[in-house]
């Protein structure tokens, strides 16, 4: 039987109650399907780290994770510690230093769930982002001297390479081309930004020659968020930079029905590295410690993380169980209207998980 080796880092915040649901129901999975077993292991990382240590995970650290077959990652982030410490301390220090260029979005209306787009049918509303997660505006290039002075100045330098483009773009074609829509969207914003963004444009319009049968179309990236809200069904795979896909992909999650939902995977589709699957929420602190965090978006994410593995009927479970419990009011958490707890929400399904007959496992 095969043994999955997971890295699990919980975070900051609610990050610390999302994760441990996820194992609990990655755990009841293993035990239901007895097809693989997990071996989870706990990295303490974050700002408390940061406050005993002056780093928010160690210098070794990613050394640990390489020999991992995928990580589950809750949120870093925490009143007390600068934003741009806690992100670049840890999530993009993972996510670099793995070279998970690839960040995976899935976005769709759950059964239950209800948007905030008055028209809108549940299957109107059906995208994967797919966000460069490796170069482009996070590049991490860029200074500040003078500072305190009137002559200071700082600059944070978009940076895109040819081979950073050539690989999102393939990776983004090779997954339009793998739904039955087989559609895609090239985010741009070429029109302001006459250099990098050029680039972007030419070799989508190289990269598309590799995929006859992929339609794509090209959209600013402002003109990109009123499509969303307007002509939803318009839209299924899309890609964008860095920064454009982190907007575009909370606008995403707020218009499928809450943040506690949606689920991310930063991805090596080269596989020469593991993968990270996490909530796209943050650590959420106004919540914290009171058991009102949604585990939906952990779940699915877990989801995600079981696809990548190749466990696709265990993923199927997994998805039917938690899309049963979104269809049910009573199971709802405060921020989907309901009052449901994470401890009720986790253990129903995990109990979905248990029931489900071995033939549609
Ligand atoms: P960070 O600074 O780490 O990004 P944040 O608290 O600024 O975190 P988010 O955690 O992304 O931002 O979310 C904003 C708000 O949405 C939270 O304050 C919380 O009220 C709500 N929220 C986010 N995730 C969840 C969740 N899983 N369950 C319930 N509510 C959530």
């Amino acid at each position: 039987m095969k043994t999955y080796r997971i890295a699990t880092i919980p975070g900051d915040g609610i990050g610390k109650e999302v994760i441990p649901a996820g194992q609990q129901a990655l755990a009841a999975l293993a035990a239901a399907t007895r097809a693989f077993s997990f071996d989870f292991e706990r990295f303490d990382w974050g700002a408390d780290y940061y406050r005993a240590h002056g780093v928010m995970m160690p210098d070794d650290g990613l050394g640990a994770l390489r020999g991992k077959d995928a990580i589950l990652f809750g949120s870093a982030g925490d009143p007390g510690v600068p934003d741009h410490v806690t992100l670049w301390g840890l999530r993009l220090k993972i996510c670099q230093g793995l070279d998970q260029y690839a960040n995976v979005r899935p976005t769709r209306i759950l059964p239950g769930i209800t948007t905030p787009l008055r028209h809108c049918a549940p299957g109107d509303l059906d995208w994967v982002i797919v966000r460069e997660n490796s170069e482009g505006e996070y590049s991490g290039v860029g200074g500040r001297v003078h500072q305190g002075y009137p002559l200071e100045v700082a600059t944070d330098l978009s940076i895109l390479t040819r081979v950073g483009v050539e690989r999102i773009m393939r990776f983004a074609f090779r997954l339009a081309q793998s739904r039955p829509r087989k559609h895609l969207t090239v985010v741009t914003k070429s029109n302001a930004q006459r250099h990098a963004m050029v680039l972007w444009d030419e070799i989508a319009r190289q990269v598309s020659q590799e995929f006859p049968d992929v339609v794509w179309d090209k959209e600013l990236v402002d003109a990109a968020t009123a499509r969303m809200v307007n002509r939803p069904a318009s839209l299924d795979t899309i890609v964008a930079t860095n920064l454009h896909a982190d907007i575009l992909s909370d606008l995403a999650a707020a218009l499928a029905g809450s943040l506690g939902i949606a689920p991310t995977g930063n991805i090596d589709p080269e596989r020469r590295n593991p993968s990270m699957f996490e909530p796209i929420h943050g650590s959420a602190f106004d919540i914290m410690g009171k058991g009102l965090a949604n585990p939906i978006g952990t779940f699915w994410s877990a989801v995600m993380m079981l696809e990548h593995l190749g466990e696709i009927q265990a993923a199927g479970r997994m998805m039917r169980a938690i899309e049963t419990v979104t269809a049910d009011p009573a199971l709802h958490t405060r921020d989907l209207g309901g009052s449901a707890t994470t401890a009720q929400v986790t253990d129903a399904v995990c109990a979905l998980i248990e029931q489900a007959p071995v033939a549609a496992a």
